[in-house]
């Protein structure tokens, strides 16, 4: 049985069988030709005739070619992104209704192909195909669906001015959107960055990483499929100091947004600034506290900040990766963590079963790998895990760390792996600054069955979306996200 992703001429003929057993029986069959650029809704190959490979993490075995687009392959993409929203042109001119028609067709191909792209997702990354066919897959048309409904609800305001004038605002479309994202969940960011700016009328250039481009260039084919114009979504494979870069310091995009590590978010800025001074977004780094109270339900606390810690191998922006629990509970909350993280099936990510894959390429496993010897000779206590798994790449155990000290650098630095770092906290008052003694402020949880607690730990912790997990009743759980900032690019 084929996965067939192959060619661009026959890419609309590919399963129609949106089902998880269909995905499951597809075999890891390579891609025969190199994976074009997609251009005014059009495959090209590089203009400077390079391809790269993309390689399947969980086997080491190269999955197919991609054609590598340069500076020039991003100038032809912002020229056509450019042309296509120009006044007078089909997208602009389309009744803000009928661009949220073309949304919900979209979400509408992604649920027919909900199994190839799970495929595709799971072969790139390596993330298990069941997370990647319910998480990436849900939350990706999901996505599409809600930025679909704002299209005619996109409104300006009008103002009281002194003396004889009317004064209103009017939203108009930046113009050509800019975005490069990261490989962590392609699909997901994918979604998030064309979805808004398609919702309110801009056109797009999207660089995919350079480790997984090829959800999104199967969604290229979908995109012409549901009918949106040529030259509305441009995507273009390649790697960050070429295509990147020119994306960020091109003349012609009018808006950047990024997802990815904070030093290259500090390049993207500098270079929106030399160039035409762009608009930028940025959704960096996290190195995000998860405080559990001693009045909590340990069991589902464990359960919870588990999953905060080790879901997609831990490659996750809002990784709970800092862990305070209240003295009173610390031992028992370590060794039920210990004693499920054990547990983790590790494995094939195409078996139903496997919930941890592999990390996504060398340079990540080094970089785990190097701090989490850096927390056994700064004197961490070493619980599980801290290495990899014999014979088999780029995974690593599930790992955890008891006594943890704020200056250590596991709970300084971003690891972006599996690794959760658990420290014991007294007080409130210290556990809230400690908590927020850090230089991210992404994201936070608070974990007890006191609304009151959770309720004034939550305001006094400084990050943009924080968790409260509040028992109210038994086994009654509520669930609930405060989202402090805001940004057109982000939930
Ligand atoms: P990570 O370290 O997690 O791989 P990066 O921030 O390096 O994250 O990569 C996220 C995205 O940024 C990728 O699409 C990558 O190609 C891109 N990128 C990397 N370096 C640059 C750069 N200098 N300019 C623009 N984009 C870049």
């Amino acid at each position: 049985i084929f996965i067939s992703i192959a060619l661009h001429c026959n890419r609309t003929a590919m399963a129609q069988n949106g089902t998880i057993e269909n995905g499951l029986a597809r075999n890891a069959c390579p891609p025969p030709l190199p994976q074009p650029i997609f251009i005014n809704n059009e495959w090209h190959t590089s203009i400077k005739g390079k391809k790269f490979p993309t390689i399947n993490p969980a086997t080491g075995v190269k999955i197919c070619d991609v054609e590598e687009a340069d500076k020039a392959d991003v100038d032809e993409a912002v020229k056509a992104a450019k042309a296509a929203g120009q006044r007078g042109s089909e997208w602009r001119r389309m009744d803000a209704s009928s661009r949220g028609r073309l949304l919900h067709r979209l979400a509408d191909l992604l649920e027919r192909e909900r199994a190839v792209l799970a495929t595709l997702e799971s072969m790139d990354t390596g993330k298990p195909f069941l997370h990647a066919f319910f998480v990436d897959l849900d939350g990706s048309i999901k996505t599409l669906r809600y930025y679909a409904g704002w299209t005619d609800k996109i409104h300006g305001k009008t103002m009281p001015v002194d003396e004889n004038f009317v004064c209103f605002t009017k939203h108009e479309p930046i113009g050509v959107c800019g975005a490069i994202i990261p490989w962590n969940f392609p699909l997901l960011m994918f979604t998030w960055k064309i979805a808004p700016a398609l919702a309110c009328g801009n056109t797009v250039v999207i660089k995919p990483a350079e480790q997984t481009p090829l959800t999104a260039l199967h969604v290229g084919a979908l995109v012409k499929e549901a009918g949106f114009p040529p030259g509305v979504v441009n995507i273009v494979p390649g790697f960050g100091p070429t295509a990147g870069a020119a994306i960020a310091s091109h003349m012609n995009i009018d808006k950047v947004a990024f997802t990815g590590s904070t030093e290259v978010g500090q390049l993207i800025k500098a270079a929106a600034a030399k160039s035409n001074l762009k608009r930028v977004t940025l959704e960096l780094g996290g190195k995000n506290p998860c405080i559990v109270f001693a009045d909590s339900d340990l069991q589902l606390a464990v359960e919870e900040t588990q999953k905060g810690s080790f879901f997609n191998q831990g490659q996750a922006c809002t990784a709970a990766s800092r862990v305070y629990v209240e003295e009173p509970v610390y031992d028992e909350f370590v060794r039920l963590s210990v004693e499920r993280a054990k547990n983790i099936a590790i494995g094939d990510p195409m078996e139903p079963r496997t919930s941890h894959g592999p990390q996504i390429d060398q340079h990540q496993f080094d970089k785990i790998l190097e701090l989490v010897d850096s927390g056994k000779k700064e004197g961490a206590t070493l619980e599980c895990g801290g290495c990899a798994v014999k014979d088999r790449g780029l995974f690593i155990h599930p790992t955890i760390f008891s006594d943890v000290k704020d200056h250590m650098r596991i709970a300084k630095e971003e690891i972006f792996g599996p690794v959760q770092c658990i420290m014991k906290f007294k007080t409130q008052k210290e556990v809230i600054d400690r908590a927020n003694s850090s230089q991210y402020g992404l994201t936070a949880a608070v974990f007890t069955r006191d609304v009151h607690c959770a309720m004034s730990v939550s305001a006094a912790l400084e990050a943009g979306t924080v968790w409260k997990l509040i028992l109210l009743f038994s086994k009654d759980i509520k669930l609930k996200s405060d989202s402090k900032k805001h940004s057109c690019f982000q939930h």
